[in-house]
């Protein structure tokens, strides 16, 4: 099977061509700098963005695809969760074109997304496992069953382990987006400098939710130390407070899933979502797993911030599994992943 996808969920515009499991050929636009200015994603550019990339980035792929639309079986674009303007740019191009040409269309989740990406690397064990989603906007332990069978055994409360990264970087005077920034100060200084909280929700039984994350008091810590280094006068050690955050931030991700995986009898983490890019939680899971006799996987770096590969592999999922979607699907800001199977129903909410 072979799909034309795109995903414009936020400020990536992104198209790509896949067959089966390979990527035929990917293009990603990323808005980031125009929205740097401004400190954040402005929805109305990044619409207005979507909409003057996408024609050169589906031309482009189909190129180097050297395939004609003909040769599609189907069209496919992120519908949620996201930013509804810039959703509906991406869906209603893909829309269009499946209609336009006479093939299905299939509105695709933008989680569901980050979890196949791990299928475009190394395969995974057989049997059920957990994921550990970690992006710009969400934190979660995902237990998969099977395509789309989805239980949350996990989530932040507040802020996503990316949108920590964006911040403290911020806070650092280091550049957006924050992940890469910090990850690069971070090279050279002493992770055991500073030690920052690790973020427990307390259960109202009392206790501690084993699973669940915080990190706004994180965000807090650095800034309390920031702002008391500061009073001291001497130059900011940006290095050391870079690395420290960033193993803080890694080691509290890692245990968490570890426990969760052991607890749960799951034999294999996977990593996928922006934050999985950063190569010291991925040495960090890697020696845990091994620790603990787990297996671990995690999605090829390329696919792991926003992409249109994901996007489409996992349309390909649903296709094989006898899913399409109508074409008169909406986009949602806001869907749960365990409600992905909605956007394949006869008619939809
Ligand atoms: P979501 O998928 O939750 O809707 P998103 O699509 O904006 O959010 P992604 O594109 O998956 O998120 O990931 C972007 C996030 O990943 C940003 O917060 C960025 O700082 C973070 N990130 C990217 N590279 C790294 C890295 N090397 N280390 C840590 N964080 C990183
Ligand atoms: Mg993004
Ligand atoms: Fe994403």
């Amino acid at each position: 099977r072979t799909v034309l996808a795109l995903e414009t969920s936020c400020d990536e515009s992104a198209a790509a061509i896949v067959a089966g499991r390979r990527v035929l050929a990917g293009a990603v636009a990323s808005q980031m700098e125009e929205h740097a200015r401004w400190g954040g994603v402005v929805p109305e550019i990044a619409s207005r963005r979507h909409v003057e990339a996408l024609p050169a980035l589906i031309a482009r792929v189909l190129e180097e695809s050297g395939l004609a639309m003909a040769d599609l079986d189907a069209v496919a674009a992120t519908v949620a969760p996201g930013l509804a303007g810039a959703l509906l740019v991406g869906s209603v191009t893909a829309r269009t074109l499946a209609r336009l040409h006479g093939k299905p269309f299939l509105g695709v989740h933008h989680l569901e997304g980050h979890l196949c990406s791990v299928h475009l690397g190394d395969p995974l064990p057989s049997g059920p496992y957990l994921v550990l989603l970690v992006s710009g906007g969400h934190t979660e332990l995902i237990r998969v069953d099977g395509p789309g069978a989805y239980t949350r055994l996990g989530r932040s409360r507040d802020d996503a382990a990316g949108e920590c990264f964006d911040k403290v970087a911020r806070l650092l005077g280091l550049g957006y987006p924050g992940g890469p920034a910090i990850e690069a100060a971070a090279a050279e200084g002493d992770p055991g400098r500073f030690r920052f909280p690790k973020g427990r929700v307390s259960l109202p039984e009392g206790g501690f939710h084993p699973y669940d994350f915080s990190f706004s008091g994180l965000k807090t810590a650095v800034l309390r130390q920031v702002q008391r280094l500061a009073g001291e006068g001497a130059p900011l050690p940006v290095a050391d407070l870079a690395a420290s955050f960033e193993q803080g931030v890694a080691e509290v991700l890692v245990e968490r899933s570890c426990r969760c995986a052991v607890e749960a009898g799951l034999e294999t983490v996977v990593l996928v979502g922006g934050v999985a890019a950063n190569r010291r939680l991925r040495r960090l899971m890697g020696e845990a797993t091994a620790a603990r006799g787990l297996s671990w996987r995690v999605a090829p770096l390329a696919y792991c911030t926003d992409n249109a590969a994901m996007v489409g592999l996992a349309a390909i999922e649903r296709l094989e599994a006898g899913g399409r979607s109508v074409i008169s699907l909406g986009v949602a800001a806001r869907l749960p992943l365990e409600q992905a199977g909605v956007l394949y129903a006869p008619q939809p909410p």
